[in-house]
């Protein structure tokens, strides 16, 4: 008896195939494996029929930790072929069905790091050490099927010993297309800034590079997905240095550590916090800091009261700890912000020579860029600030299906872009600021990828309502040249419509709170209460809308932004924080006239608002990166009292923001800063919640959500939560896609 066994899912490079020659032989059925690419794996099985439906039943169960089986089909087939053995078959081209997917990028296991540091083992200290359970996937392929020549380390050819492990089912390296070793893989070796050979040998090099970076230097350290630059974490002084050459002033650096031991030495750790630092995906986890910690230098980020931290994810990271007990690395990514990364070693040479002292490079060819992924705990909820490496490209199912394929090509500033296939959403890694040349090319060249993976052609393009982003420009172009339909979704209703999918619902209320979206009405909003479904929308509540003086220049000036909401009474103020405009009291007057003149474009944003209240109370005056002063905000607020308590002053359907600004200036000599700021934050809270249970009760809808920038917010999203919740209603929050505008595109393909 000979059984078809076709089986869809994550089954290629997660050692799916071995898997199944181990399961069959432990029964006795012969037959064969074979990966059809795109389309999952094919099994033909042969023999007793019991211990053939145990073997089916086993697929599931017992499945490898990385494989996702999602469809298993069985037929029985008239085959006259006789199977002397059970064998792995060379992948063909063939591809019978949509199915099967690429997998993530995997954080490096037990077992590897096990051997990476025993003197015995072969591979000791070699620096690209991967098997068939860990290391680069989504970065190193070409296309389908998963196969080492249709990687970048297709030019490595492997010696004799890793291809008798290679082809030795019963090894743990059988079929990793990544398998390497000292003699047959990638070289590492270390450069100074003007690109002279200072070792080429992998493991001097990266001893060297250990030793550099104890002393004080500055390293681009090219790893799987990308360049980072490392650092020492600990000393002013080299930090410092790196936010010069990088010319961040204040963005947070993202930290590695030694292992989970050392984050405790500076950081508070929840048990669900230290699972997903150490699980296989090891992305940056956003953790509280324990206060007079010296571990960590304050200028890694300053003004903040949390710190990124990840432990090392490939054997190259691993092995910069090995030595000069360094415990704690800056490992920030290689880019200007919003600037893709850098992963080419011509390219970093050329960019980053007069930013770090030397290179430690290898000569493997970086397919696909992919950030690390940044993950927080908002209301104790897993939270994705960025979801990138270890996730993508795993798709987000959702409830309805659709015949359309559809690209969205996502907002503005930390986009993605999102194809919808099905009922199957893949969101693209992390892309970044689209309005940069440099950015919009990596756009285009992961899309490629991800159609190439995918094997897709689009049959529908959504994309921002705001006629002049990049991804507009960029989706008006695809429709006209290819002939599509176009959506144009406005970008708060996208990120309710990301809620609704990612919680199979089909209506809800949401607050979507923000910097800024472009209205229907061509007016900047970004504090709103919508209800809504995948079709429609209606904008029910608004935050008021309030002047930017001078555009742009409020949001990197957020004192403009209390100018605007005072008004001329607010001229004392301003006059007394003139060292804080750029250019002055003259400066000022200008503002003041316009603001007689009624000259500014205004807006309803969330996050203007937090802004203007973190400048007001000298936290923060100006924005050197996204969401910086709100931030600040809630840094300075954590651990505050509501000590004004003041009540939501909502009139029609506006929520009233001027009260909340004037009301803070009258009472900045009588409370200190962090309960003030507390107090920003809750009227924020329970206005927008009031507001949002005002709408949902109208409406008659059970489900209140919340998104947007301003969900990364713990105080105010716990806030809205407690009373959401009070009042009977369910609250919901992202945990599969970005609240911020990392999610837009997703609600974009879905609309
Ligand atoms: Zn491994
Ligand atoms: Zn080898």
């Amino acid at each position: 008896m000979i059984f078809n066994i076709h089986v869809t899912g994550i089954v290629q490079g997660v050692g799916f195939r071995p898997f199944i020659y181990r399961l069959a032989e432990s029964y006795g059925l012969k037959g064969s494996v074979i990966n059809l690419g795109d389309a999952g794996v094919r099994i033909k099985i042969q023999g007793d029929k019991d211990k053939i439906y145990q073997f089916i039943r086993d697929i599931k169960i017992k499945a490898p930790p990385l494989a996702k089986v999602k469809e298993i089909r069985i037929e029985e087939i008239e085959d006259r072929e006789e199977f002397q053995n059970f064998s792995i078959l060379q992948s063909d081209l063939e591809k019978e069905s949509q199915g099967s997917i690429t997998p993530p990028d995997v954080g490096i296991c037990n077992n590897c790091l096990k051997e990476l540091f025993d003197e015995k083992d072969r591979r000791y200290l070699h620096f690209f050490i991967t098997c068939t359970d860990c290391g680069p996937r989504f970065t190193v392929i070409r296309s389908l099927p998963y196969d080492r020549e249709r990687t970048s380390m297709r030019y490595f050819e492997m010696c004799d010993e890793c291809r008798e492990e290679y082809t030795n089912p019963n090894n743990r390296r059988f079929h990793a297309q990544t398998i390497a070793c000292h003699k047959c893989g990638p070289k590492a070796f270390l450069m100074d800034r003007s690109g002279k050979i200072i070792s080429n040998s992998s493991v001097d090099a990266l001893k060297k590079a250990s030793k550099l970076l104890a002393k004080g230097n500055i390293i681009a350290v090219k790893g799987n997905g990308g360049f980072h630059i490392a650092c020492t974490a600990g000393d002013d002084e080299v930090v410092e240095r790196l936010r010069k050459s990088l010319d961040r002033k204040q963005q947070p650096f993202a930290i590695m550590t030694r292992d989970v031991n050392a984050v405790e030495r500076f950081a508070f750790l929840s048990g669900d916090e230290k699972i997903l630092l150490t699980s296989e995906v090891k992305p940056i986890v956003v953790l509280k800091k324990k206060e007079g910690s010296t571990l960590i230098s304050s200028a890694v980020s300053p003004g903040l009261h949390t710190i990124g931290v990840m432990l090392p994810y490939t054997a190259l990271h691993a092995l910069l700890f090995h030595w000069n007990n360094i415990d704690v690395l800056v490992m920030t990514s290689a880019n200007k912000p919003g600037y893709p990364m850098v992963i080419d070693n011509q390219e970093a040479l050329k960019t980053l020579s007069n930013i770090v002292d030397y290179f430690l490079m290898h000569d493997r060819e970086i397919v696909q860029r992919c950030d690390d992924s940044v993950v927080s705990f908002i209301g104790n909820r897993k939270t994705f600030m960025r979801r990138s490496r270890g996730y993508v490209p795993l798709p987000i199912k959702i409830k309805n299906r659709t015949k359309e394929v559809v690209i969205a090509t996502g907002p503005d500033t930390d986009v993605t872009f999102c194809i919808l296939r099905g009922n199957q959403t893949f969101l693209s890694q992390h892309i970044g600021d689209t309005s940069h040349y440099e950015t919009m090319g990596f756009f285009k060249n992961a899309l490629q990828h991800f159609q190439r993976l995918l094997d897709v052609d689009f049959s529908l393009v959504a994309c921002d309502l705001h006629p002049r982003f990049s991804t507009t420009i960029f989706a008006r172009e695809l429709s006209e040249k290819r002939d599509l339909q176009m959506v144009h979704v406005q970008h708060h209703h996208a990120h309710l419509a990301s809620l609704l999918a990612e919680h199979g619902l089909e209506e809800m209320v949401c607050i979507t709170a923000d910097g800024f979206g472009y209205g229907t009405d061509g007016k900047a909003w970004g504090g709103e209460v919508l209800y809504g479904t995948f079709d429609n929308f209606e904008r029910m509540y608004h935050l008021q809308p309030q002047p930017m003086i001078g555009g742009d220049l409020a949001t990197e000036y957020p004192l403009r932004m209390v100018a605007g909401i005072i008004g001329k009474e607010a001229e004392e103020f301003l006059f007394q924080h003139a060292d804080k405009f750029p250019h002055g009291e003259k400066e000022i007057e200008i503002i003041l006239k316009q603001i007689k003149a009624k000259r500014y474009p205004i807006t309803t944003s969330c996050g203007r608002v937090l802004d203007a209240a973190a400048s007001a109370l000298g936290i923060c005056y100006r924005r050197t990166y996204e969401g910086e002063p709100a931030r600040k905000l809630e840094a300075t607020a954590t651990g505050g009292k509501d000590v004004l308590n003041i009540k939501p002053e909502i009139k029609g359907n506006v929520l009233d923001t001027t009260l909340l600004l004037e009301t803070i200036l009258e009472n900045i000599d009588r409370y200190d800063r962090k309960n003030l700021a507390y107090c920003a934050e809750e009227y924020i809270a329970k206005g927008l919640a009031a507001l949002a249970i005002d709408a949902a009760e109208s409406k008659g809808v059970r489900h209140i959500g919340f998104s947007g920038g301003c969900a990364y917010n713990n105080h105010i999203l716990t806030t809205i939560r407690r009373l959401v919740e009070k009042e009977n209603y369910i609250f919901l929050q992202h945990q599969k896609v970005p609240p911020g505008d990392g999610g837009v595109s997703l609600g974009q393909a879905t609309v």
